[in-house]
């Protein structure tokens, strides 16, 4: 969790100081970031149905997959207030049907994963 903080926090120092144009590549970078953290607060359990990652990941790590509560193409943001980790079958589930319970069940999800996550950046 302790390089998550950083790179977040340099994140965080780069956006504010919009020096750098926004690229893909570092999109894509913020993307992966986010996903990181929310996995790793996530702890293996997927935030909508609390079930363990199906299986895990040539690295040893569960494997969950990051899901934006607001979707990015509907202008959600991409960090951690509005990013869940739920398992495959979670995340196709809210892609395909997109129910309103859910939807309100991962927004309370992803606050949490905010508020976690700023525990962590105190610690
Ligand atoms: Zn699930
Ligand atoms: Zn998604």
């Amino acid at each position: 969790m302790e390089k998550l903080k950083k790179s977040y926090e340099t994140l965080k120092k780069s956006t504010r100081e919009k020096k750098v144009i926004t690229t893909t590549t570092q999109n894509k970078e913020r993307k992966k970031l986010i996903g990181d953290i929310v996995k790793e607060i996530a702890n293996g359990v997927c935030q909508l149905c609390n079930q363990p990652a199906p299986f895990v990941n040539k690295d040893q790590r569960p494997y969950l997959e990051c899901h934006h509560v607001q979707w990015l193409e509907r202008g959600g943001a991409d960090d951690v207030y509005n990013a869940v980790a739920i398992c495959p079958n979670c995340h196709k589930k809210m892609h395909i049907l997109d129910l309103e319970q859910d939807v309100k069940k991962l927004e309370k999800v992803a606050n949490k994963n905010m508020t976690s996550f700023n525990e962590y950046k105190k610690s």
